[in-house]
């Protein structure tokens, strides 16, 4: 490896993968399992925002609102009505390996998901309502077959915490599950407003696991199941939710909160750890500047960290810098432009057709399908179709022709996209 990678020296690497997202993250996964010698940079994504849920398909057809049960026959479907999605761009055999190879490593770092290899599982969300997902993080193992039995279950909330409410999710459910009883506590040792990090970085230590235990234990009386915002510890959640259980005697499960979420910051953290480990050379909170394409090929991407310039020389480059929150897009007053390689955007006509005149418009407003379109082998390609550059590629939710709030597929989209750019790389790589 001829690389020199001292703070702001100049670096040289075979692949810069630009974006600490889901897509950034995952696509550094697959690079670093195929000893791809990589540098990573990114500011923070949408992934410290994350519910925590990993979304696969979840709606289709948007048109009738449908919402899909078995999330790989959802997939076919898909494919076949909607052939430019990104997810028709690999083969579903490729999509499952990139799931799997994603939970596996959460498994192998103490953060192990429930998944169904069937069918989408139903998720209580901070508001109340059902969700569709595909897999859920451990602490939220339980919920799903609570929620099917009805079982007697103490839904607790915390003075102070806002944005989740034990009586408005129990409200909203009653009907379907009409053994939730709401109870309002307060979190140990805290007063004032709440924050899910803050709460769940306590729960991170054994003794204030057991005042909460302490807390709770008056309150359980006929339930049989508790259920909790997910606050039980960013880095200790296998622990976290095994003291639970064992001090309160009941099964213990969370339901997500509102962002910013524990859950992002568990899977972030999670990532950030890791991925060094694995050997990405990785440069968190820094910025790419610009980029410039050398005589030889090869991209120079100039950085930013702190006020200090640096230079990076990579032989092929991953744009996973997301959409208009990651600021890989940006709407500016006539039409959106990509932020860091000046790639063509696929878009509506002008800005008036960004928007339906209806908000709740069931099929999802025309903007929220804009970004980067590319070929099969993952690379932004031009008005012609023809792919621009043969060593740029793009994955996550910059991609166009894809809706993934309304579609519920964020973190499927994102990972199976990053190791679609991946697997692409490492072709061109040994070529
Ligand atoms: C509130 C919220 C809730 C969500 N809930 C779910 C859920 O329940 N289930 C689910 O599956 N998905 C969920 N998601 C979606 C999921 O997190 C996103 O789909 C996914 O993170 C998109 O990933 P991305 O990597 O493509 O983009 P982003 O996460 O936006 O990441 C883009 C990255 O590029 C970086 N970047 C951009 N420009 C530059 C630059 N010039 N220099 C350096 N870095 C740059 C950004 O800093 C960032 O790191 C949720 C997202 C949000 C916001």
């Amino acid at each position: 490896m001829d690389c020199v990678d001292q703070q702001n020296a100049d670096i040289t690497c075979d692949l810069i993968i630009i974006g600490m997202g889901m897509a950034g993250m995952a696509a550094a996964l697959f690079a670093a399992e195929r000893h791809i010698d990589t540098v990573q940079i990114g500011a923070t994504g949408e992934l410290t925002f994350a519910s925590g849920m990993m979304d696969l398909l979840g709606v289709h057809p948007l048109k009738n609102a449908q919402v899909v049960n078995t999330p790989w026959q959802g997939i076919d479907r898909l494919c076949l009505d909607e052939p430019q999605h990104p997810f028709a761009r690999l083969p579903i055999t490729s999509i499952r390996e990139a799931m799997a190879t994603v939970l596996e490593s959460l498994k192998r770092w103490g953060y192990p998901h429930l998944a169904d290899p069937l069918n989408n599982l139903a998720v209580i969300t901070p508001v109340g309502t059902i969700k569709p997902t595909y897999a859920i993080p451990h602490t939220m193992a339980r919920g799903p077959s609570a929620l099917a039995e009805h079982a007697p279950c103490l839904l607790v909330d915390f003075h102070g915490l806002k944005g989740f409410s034990a009586q408005q999710i129990a409200s909203s459910l009653g009907q379907r599950w009409p053994g939730l009883r709401p109870q309002r506590i307060a979190f140990p040792d805290a007063t004032g407003e709440l924050f899910p990090e803050r709460m769940a970085r306590a729960l991170d230590l054994a003794a204030n696991r057991a005042k909460l235990v302490a807390a709770i234990r008056p309150h359980i009386k006929d339930a049989a199941v508790v259920a909790l915002p997910a606050v039980l510890g960013i880095h200790e959640t296998l622990q976290a939710m095994q003291d639970m259980e064992q001090g309160l005697g009941v099964p213990v499960f969370e339901i997500p909160t509102m962002m910013p979420a524990a859950t992002g910051l568990r899977l972030k953290e999670r990532f950030e750890q890791h991925l060094p480990a694995m050997g990405i050379r990785t440069r968190y909170q820094q910025n790419v500047l610009g980029v410039r394409k050398l005589a030889d090929g090869r991209w120079l991407l100039n950085g930013d960290h702190n006020g200090d310039a640096f230079e990076i020389k990579a032989r092929a480059a991953v744009l996973c810098s997301g959409r208009f929150f990651g600021k890989g897009l940006h709407a500016g007053r006539h039409q959106i432009r990509e932020t860091i390689f000046g790639l063509p955007v696929a878009q509506p006509r002008d800005r008036t057709a960004w928007h339906h005149k209806e908000l709740f418009n069931c099929q999802g407003h025309p903007i929220n399908r804009a970004g980067i379109v590319i070929d099969n082998a993952f690379r932004p390609v031009d008005e012609n179709g023809q792919f621009m550059h043969a060593n740029l590629f793009a994955a996550g939710s910059i991609l166009a022709h894809q809706d993934w709030v309304r579609q519920k597929c964020g973190s499927g989209l994102a990972i199976a996209t990053a190791y679609g750019a991946i697997e692409a790389c490492k072709n061109l790589l040994e070529s």
